[in-house]
């Protein structure tokens, strides 16, 4: 096969594992630098520039698009899937699983278990949204926040009250959720390739840190899930349209809630932690799927 790695830069962990996983199984990959392509548009003749030559020939590309750049990158891997190239996620599943609010109301409305959350625009009746939730703790999470930063916990009504506030002052758009404290500070990401989990990490904050963020200082470890964990991950993947996908949940008391599902998973903590080879699981899941047109969307919608 011949693959495009989408990335900024190539020499990120993950995507040195991918170009090395790639090469390993036989494939010939290279790294396009989504921002510096040119996207082509004529009627029925989709094409793209890279550095002053045409992408062409690709059987596979391998989107790894940061969230500062969704909106570029994914009208650049909507070209690829219009040109017929298959992609590892499609650009619709990415800019679904980009909208928190909107993943949310999609895993709901299909009975995944999610830490209850209220979504709001209007900030004046704070102490509503506190008691909708059942009251204090709660924790607060700025929309655009990313790697821990933007979540904050309301640990009494008043200092919640006056978070939300102040948030609201700022503008920001904001959810505002049960805290699950059972799960003591640490989260599961299941790895989800092709309706598979192919590996788990328990995360566990900082001493003093609800936060389990890797980025936060938290430490990971392997995990074993159990199969209610392992089928809530598979079909939250599946409800956001993701081949691959790395599904963060909570350990309730109520069962497994799910807090994000992130397209563009990190491999270094989890191949780390776990010892499994994900990046060799991706191409392989490109070897069985890869086909010209194969996109079910391409490019629509
Ligand atoms: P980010 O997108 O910034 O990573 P998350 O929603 O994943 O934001 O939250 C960051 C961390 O905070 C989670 O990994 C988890 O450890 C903790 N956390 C988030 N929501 C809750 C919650 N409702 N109850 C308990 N802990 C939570
Ligand atoms: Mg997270």
């Amino acid at each position: 096969m011949k693959i495009a790695l989408m990335a900024r830069n190539a020499n990120l962990y993950s995507h040195q594992r991918l170009i090395e996983a790639a090469e390993d199984r036989g494939h010939e990959i290279d790294v396009i630098d989504t921002m510096r392509v040119y996207i082509h548009i004529a009627s029925h003749r989709p094409e793209m520039y890279y550095r002053g030559e045409k992408v062409e020939g690709y059987d596979a590309v391998i989107p790894r698009i940061g969230a500062s750049v969704t909106f570029f990158g994914t009208a650049v891997l909507r070209q690829f899937e219009m040109m017929g190239v298959y992609p590892l996620n499609e650009s619709v599943a990415i800019s679904r699983s980009r909208d928190k609010l909107r993943s949310h109301q999609l895993l709901a409305r299909r009975g995944i278990g999610l830490p209850v959350t209220v979504f709001a625009h209007s900030t004046s009746r704070a102490d509503d949204i506190v008691e909708m939730l059942g009251g204090a703790p709660v924790v607060i999470k700025l929309l655009e926040g990313t790697q821990g930063i933007g979540v904050v916990l309301g640990e009494t009504p008043g200092a919640a009250k006056s978070m939300i506030q102040a948030f609201g002052g700022l503008k920001a758009n904001i959810l505002v959720q049960e805290f699950i404290k059972e799960s003591g500070g640490s989260d599961i990401r299941c790895l989800v390739v092709g309706e598979k989990v192919v590996a788990s990490m328990m995360r566990k904050g900082a001493e003093g840190d609800f936060r389990s963020n890797l980025h936060r200082g938290g430490s990971a470890a392997s995990v074993k899930i159990t199969p209610e964990e392992r089928s809530t991950a598979v079909r939250a993947a599946k409800i956001m349209g993701l081949n691959v996908c790395g599904v963060d949940m909570l350990r309730s008391n109520h069962g497994p809630v799910v807090m994000e599902v992130n397209s563009s998973p990190g491999l270094e903590g989890v191949e780390k932690a776990t010892g499994k080879d994900v990046a060799g699981a991706i191409i392989a899941f490109l070897e069985k799927n890869a086909k010209p047109n194969k996109t079910r969307t391409r490019g629509r919608g």
